[in-house]
């Protein structure tokens, strides 16, 4: 078992930067520092495309998990098309040059000014609710197709808090509702392209998202003249050794031969579109933060860090688990810690981890840092966001975003004159 982990440990670790490629950027740009390496991604999309060979897909990289431009090029580039929940997110993927019909706008209890300034810009539009559904129904019939994102009533996910596809979910417009959707498409002569579900993240059981491509098979039969099933994302990549992924390989023949059944069956011939986020850039991210100080109580032994969750969100938020090593001291004696940040507020990245040998100024790295990393960051206590790096496809690293300066945090403010 130990040496299965190991094994396994070492075949992630080939493709991950160096400690000593992290201390040179950690020491050129400073830290708290993002580090990117945009071949892990390539290496991500190139898994993705080659299990789904067999199928008529699409993805579109959802970009909420890390929206730097530089990044969003670079998945372009790839052929990527790209999901986004706000308009803004559009408007970041127009100006990293995704063409309009490779954008997805997934929003969610926007209002209905936001969806059409989606329209206006041409991109697809998946409808998430039956009150938008009309009114767009309504006011553009069927001149301008749109997509139904439906809730197939599955509970999936890592955590209940990344779960989007159970009952109580704000998500998607129940499958139970169909009769009513079908109403509103038959008054309105609305054209309905494409059915979407997304359930949640990190799911690990491939039978989850066949299940509900069950359902959706189901739907489809309520709209002639749809083009795509979008089956959204949740693949699950490994945060430590040991951890289940989502098999994308398995995925990918099974969903193939589904879809090819379907056919057999209707003689419809439809794509596939997939919405993946953390797959594509959790692991191509590193967050590299200093040791400030080594601190001894009654109970434990503190690492405290140049960050905080204002940094990285996720082991506070989501109870997440991020690999952390120190890579200024990696062949100290392993020793037990409690990793915190050092912010006003109990902000515990890591509790009893086993980490090399810790001295105040040394370098740490959390693994897995891509996704949701940057993206969640804020300037709670007054403190400023990291700068960004990456490692581009020519092999050069690129500062991608300056760190914020003190100016940043009053930008915004209006200083009253009023006594
Ligand atoms: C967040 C989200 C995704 C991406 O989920 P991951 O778990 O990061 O792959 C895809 N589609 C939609 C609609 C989302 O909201």
């Amino acid at each position: 078992m130990q040496k299965l982990a190991l094994t396994y440990l070492s075949s992630l670790m080939s493709q991950f930067l160096s400690n000593e490629q992290l201390i040179d950027v950690a020491k050129q740009f400073g830290t708290p520092l993002y580090v990117y390496n945009t071949q892990q991604i390539t290496q991500q999309y190139e898994q993705l495309t080659a299990a789904f060979k067999n199928v008529k897909a699409r993805f579109f990289y959802a970009c909420k998990s890390l929206t730097n431009v530089n990044i969003l090029q670079h998945l372009r580039k790839l052929g990527s098309g790209l999901d986004c929940v706000s308009i803004n997110e559009v408007m970041l993927g127009l100006k990293a040059g995704f063409a309009p019909h490779n954008i997805l706008y997934t929003p969610n209890c926007v209002d209905f000014e936001e969806i059409e300034a989606a329209k206006q810009l041409g991109v697809h539009i998946n409808i998430d609710n039956i009150s938008i559904l009309e009114q767009f129904g309504t006011k553009y019939g069927g001149s301008y197709p749109v997509c139904i994102r439906l809730n197939p009533h599955i509970m999936a996910g890592g955590n209940y808090k990344i779960s989007t596809g159970h009952v109580d979910s704000k998500f998607g417009i129940s499958i139970h509702q169909i009769r009513h959707i079908e109403r509103v498409v038959k008054t309105t002569g609305i054209h309905v392209q494409g059915i979407h579900m997304h359930t949640g993240s990190e799911i690990k059981d491939v039978n989850v998202f066949l299940q509900g491509l069950e359902v959706m098979f189901a739907m489809a039969t309520h709209f002639p003249n749809i083009e795509f099933i979008d089956l959204g994302s949740g693949f699950k990549v490994p945060y430590q050794a040991g951890d289940v992924q989502t098999d994308i390989d398995i995925l990918g023949t099974k969903v193939a031969e589904a879809f090819e059944a379907y056919q057999q069956e209707t003689g419809k011939s439809l794509e596939v579109w997939f919405e993946p986020g953390k797959f594509l850039v959790s692991e191509a991210g590193y967050f590299v933060v200093k040791a400030n100080v080594i601190k001894q109580t009654t109970a434990t032994v503190f690492v405290g860090v140049n960050s905080g969750f204002n940094h990285l969100i996720r082991p506070m938020f989501y109870d997440a688990y991020h690999r952390i090593e120190n890579i200024s001291n990696p062949q100290g004696a392993a020793r037990i810690y409690t990793v915190v940040g050092n912010i006003c507020e109990t902000d515990t990245f890591a509790w009893d981890r086993k980490i090399n040998e810790v001295r105040e100024g040394d370098y740490l790295v959390f693994y897995n840092a891509g996704a949701y990393g940057f993206e969640m960051s804020s300037n709670f206590n007054s403190r400023l966001r990291p700068a960004e790096v990456m490692l581009n496809a020519a092999g050069h690293w690129q500062l991608i975003r300056q760190r914020e300066t003190f100016d940043d945090l009053l930008r915004n403010q209006i200083i009253s004159t009023e006594a």
